[in-house]
């Protein structure tokens, strides 16, 4: 394994969300030393808790840099369910296009996974890292830069200064403000609807979505046979399911959700989160990299936000042992440069896919063409099998960690 090549180099991550969480813990795990901020805290997960509202659908690339940093197995064991088919409906004319794992040489093709039991192994295993030392809560409201270093002011006046710091603060990231990072921001003026339902037949592993005109519904197998709902509506009628009756959003699933699983039978607490695309127009600023949603975020339709995030870590981390390979800087700016244009290219083409997806499910006048489409796709084997492998986070562009190399591995070889 290679050794430090500047031991007294300290990294600032500022945000312990899942991405912050795991670039401190992979980090740290390398021998850097990293500090950790977060505004909150470890988040608070048990398994006699209700299931989470948030969830998400974790690919088997984001799964395998989880395992790289050794919280999957936790993960998997507390309470997650893997998925082994997806359909996909257009609800205009019913045109389907489906996906089987073992069709297609897979597993799985995910498991989902609540967003707080995520954040609560990996803040466990931050507790058990040397490496990391871990301050919380403590917030961000300032950042300076000096061509020798970065530092940043928490809420209480304190100062803390690093050679390389990483923004992880999320969609509505304060530090990409305090960078001066602009970019392009879509509002949807959509919601996403979430919560737990059960149906009259349980959910045994299928990740189900149907486009609607308002926006996609999507049924997420959950391990005690219910789904977690993702519904994207117009926010004044997302915001009306949310105050109305469990009996009137029962009626309305049932309407337009087909005969998937039968009629709805239970539903539990629901929240709505406002939906945008946002796309920073740098990620890397002096010595400041951006990752996660503070970097990116996209339409929850593909199931690729947070594994997005995971991407940027696991390239970060190969970019950073690369750097202490050849004994330079943590912050040498060409090396964060090919960081940010490899990952952005990556990070433009799903965005821009996302959205366009979206868009077209939206446009009744070309539902034939749509149809011809998805009818086309499902045909061919060869472009379902391309789709699911950069769904999956595992294309030849992706990042060593995603494709299963080891972190002893990567560090051997560097
Ligand atoms: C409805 C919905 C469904 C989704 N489903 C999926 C899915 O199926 N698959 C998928 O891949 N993605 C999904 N996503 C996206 C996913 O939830 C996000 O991409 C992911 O949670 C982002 O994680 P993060 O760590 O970057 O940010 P966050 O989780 O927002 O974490 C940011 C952290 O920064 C901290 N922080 C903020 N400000 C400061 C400060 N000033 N100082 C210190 N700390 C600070 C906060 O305390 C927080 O801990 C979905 C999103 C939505 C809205």
């Amino acid at each position: 394994m290679s050794t430090p090549g500047n031991p007294s180099e300290r990294i600032l991550v500022v945000g312990g969300g899942v991405i912050g969480a795991t670039a401190a813990l992979l980090l740290g795990q390398c021998g850097f030393q990293v500090t950790l901020l977060d505004a909150s805290g470890a988040p608070d997960w048990s398994v006699d808790q209700p299931v989470g509202l948030r969830v998400a659908a974790i690919s088997p690339g984001s799964a395998q840099i989880l395992d790289a940093a050794g919280v999957w197995s936790a993960v998997t064991s507390a309470r997650s369910c893997a998925y082994g088919r997806m359909q996909v409906q257009d609800g205009a004319d019913g045109a389907a296009l489906s996906f089987e794992a073992p069709l297609f040489g897979h597993e799985r093709l995910g498991t989902i996974v609540e967003n707080h039991l995520l954040g609560h192994c990996l803040w466990q295993a931050l507790a058990h890292e040397p490496a990391v030392e871990i301050r919380a809560p403590a917030r961000v409201t300032a950042c300076t830069q000096t061509p020798a270093h970065i530092s940043v002011t928490l809420e209480d006046g304190e100062s803390l200064t690093a050679d390389l710091l990483l923004a992880c603060d999320g969609g509505a990231s304060p530090l990409r403000t305090l960078l001066g990072v602009r970019g392009r921001v879509w509002d949807y003026n959509q919601r996403g609807l979430v919560g737990c339902v059960r149906h009259t037949r349980p959910n045994s592993g299928t990740a189900w979505q149907r486009f609607l005109p308002t926006g996609p519904l999507a049924f997420l197998p959950l391990a005690d046979g219910r789904s977690s709902m993702v519904w994207t509506l117009p926010s004044q009628d997302a915001q009306a399911l949310l105050a109305g009756s469990d009996e009137h959003l029962s009626e309305r699933l049932n309407e337009v959700a087909g005969d998937f699983l039968g009629p709805v039978s239970e539903l539990g607490p629901r929240a709505a989160f406002p939906l945008t695309m946002r796309l920073g127009e740098h990620s890397v600023v002096g010595r400041a990299v951006l990752l996660g949603d503070a970097a990116h975020v996209v339409h929850p339709l593909a199931g690729q936000g947070v594994n997005m995030g995971f991407a940027d870590v696991a390239a970060l981390v190969e970019t950073l042992l690369e750097q202490r390979r050849q004994g330079r800087a943590l912050s040498q700016s060409a090396a964060l440069q090919r960081f940010a244009q490899a990952r952005r290219s990556e990070v433009s083409l799903m965005a821009a896919g996302v959205h366009g997806l979206g868009l077209a499910f939206r446009a009744d006048t070309i539902s034939p063409l749509r149809s011809l489409g998805m009818r086309l796709v499902q045909s061919s084997w060869t472009l379902r099998d391309a789709f699911l492998q950069r769904a999956a986070g595992q294309g030849p562009n992706a990042p060593a960690l995603a494709r299963g190399v080891s972190l002893g591995e990567l560090m051997a070889a560097r």
